[in-house]
């Protein structure tokens, strides 16, 4: 049982992230001093919403500049902190060498981070932001566990560094976080195991997050004749900011939590956009063939090889998140709402 002090900083790291964003807005709103560790604190475009936050908030922001791939660079940051939340990993698909441009960074961040907080006085607890990915690869791998649904118990074993090798990134970077934590006995780990976020981002111009890259395909035509029904899982970006935030501050917090609102697949993405959106903007509504996309898949984005499609399409995606609504009382947003949400702001921001 670890009881947090908030008059001390907490550490984020990966502070300019997507995700991050809402985190490190519920903690300024709730009073607290951030130290937001980033690659490039001089970079206004990655920090100014931040900052906007941060002047209207009861709570303080310092940056500090941080590597994942530098060893010791987390040290300035975390000192004082009773608190880490490490957030930073990359998710995109666009990598050409997936062990140095994923793996390696997860990884070794992990590794960085996680023994910075060994050596640091007074660190108690870390919340690591680990992935669904770190749980299945493949909507397929729902239907090998025992009773046909994920759960915390369950660790991805299909991920490769051939095959899906960001779900590989977040799986060997939460073992890590696991054998560190298990070789000491100062702090303790908590795992947030987000299923595919979306909902609005704050930074929109600067967001990378693979998150954002789908959302803009829901509008930009790209599935406009259809879209492929992958098995998938959905939750808010403000939820999982709050799952960050409640797994940081309850002292009985511990283990694994799947954070993850909506059992749903591609398809329904666009559909809950249909009723506001659907006449203005090419949004799918239809489930392309997967006979066609055996064909056209690989051609069309590189993610959907013939194996993936395999292993995705069609296939039902279940998740149990009761972990999380009872030791942490959380809840959800309706799908719709987060879908309208992250969309207005494409729209907004002339993104689409
Ligand atoms: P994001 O916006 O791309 O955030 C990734 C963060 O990691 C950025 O702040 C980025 O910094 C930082 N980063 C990457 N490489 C780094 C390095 N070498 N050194 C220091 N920082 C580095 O993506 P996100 O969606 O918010 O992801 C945040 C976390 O959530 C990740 O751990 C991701 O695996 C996890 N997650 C995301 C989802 C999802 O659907 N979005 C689902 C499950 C889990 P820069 O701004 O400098 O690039």
């Amino acid at each position: 049982m670890k009881n947090i002090d908030k008059t001390k900083p907490v550490l984020v790291t990966g502070a300019t992230g997507y995700l991050a964003g809402w985190l490190v807005k519920r903690l300024l709103e709730d009073g607290l001093s951030v130290h937001a560790a980033v690659r490039d604190p001089e970079k206004e475009h990655k920090v100014h919403h931040l900052n906007g936050i941060a002047s209207n908030s009861p709570g303080t922001i310092k940056y500090f500049k941080s590597d994942l791939l530098d060893e010791g660079s987390y040290a300035e940051a975390m000192e004082g902190c009773e608190l880490v939340f490490h957030t930073a990993s990359p998710f995109t698909s666009d990598f050409d060498n997936p062990q140095k441009e994923l793996i390696e960074p997860a990884v070794k961040g992990t590794d960085n981070v996680l023994n910075q907080a060994n050596k640091t006085v007074g660190v108690k607890r870390v919340v690591l932001t680990s992935s669904c990915a770190a749980i299945y690869t493949d909507a397929k791998d729902v239907h090998e566990t025992p009773n046909n649904i994920l759960t915390e118990d369950i660790w991805n074993t299909t991920a490769s560094l051939d095959y899906q090798p960001y779900s590989y990134s977040k799986t060997l970077a939460e073992k890590k976080a696991w054998e560190i934590n298990k070789d000491q006995n100062k702090w303790d780990l908590v795992t947030i195991n987000p299923s595919l976020v979306m909902g609005p981002p704050l930074n929109p111009k600067a967001t990378t997050s693979e998150s954002f890259s789908l959302l803009k395909q829901l509008g930009d035509g790209t599935f406009k004749m259809g879209a492929p029904k992958i098995g998938i899982g959905l939750v808010d970006v403000r939820d999982v900011a709050e799952a960050h935030y409640q797994a940081g501050f309850t002292p009985s917090a511990s283990g694994r939590y799947i954070t993850s609102a909506h059992n749903t697949n591609f398809v329904e993405l666009g559909e809950a956009l249909e009723p506001k959106y659907g006449k203005t903007y090419p949004v799918p509504t239809k489930a392309l063939p997967k006979w066609l996309l055996f064909l056209i898949g690989p051609y069309v984005n590189k993610s959907l090889s013939r194996k993936f499609i395999q292993n995705n399409v069609n296939i039902e995606w279940k998740a149990d998140n009761s972990k999380i609504k009872e030791d942490l009382n959380l809840s959800f947003k309706p799908m719709q709402r987060t879908m309208e949400d992250s969309f207005q702001v494409l729209i907004e921001n002339d993104i689409i």
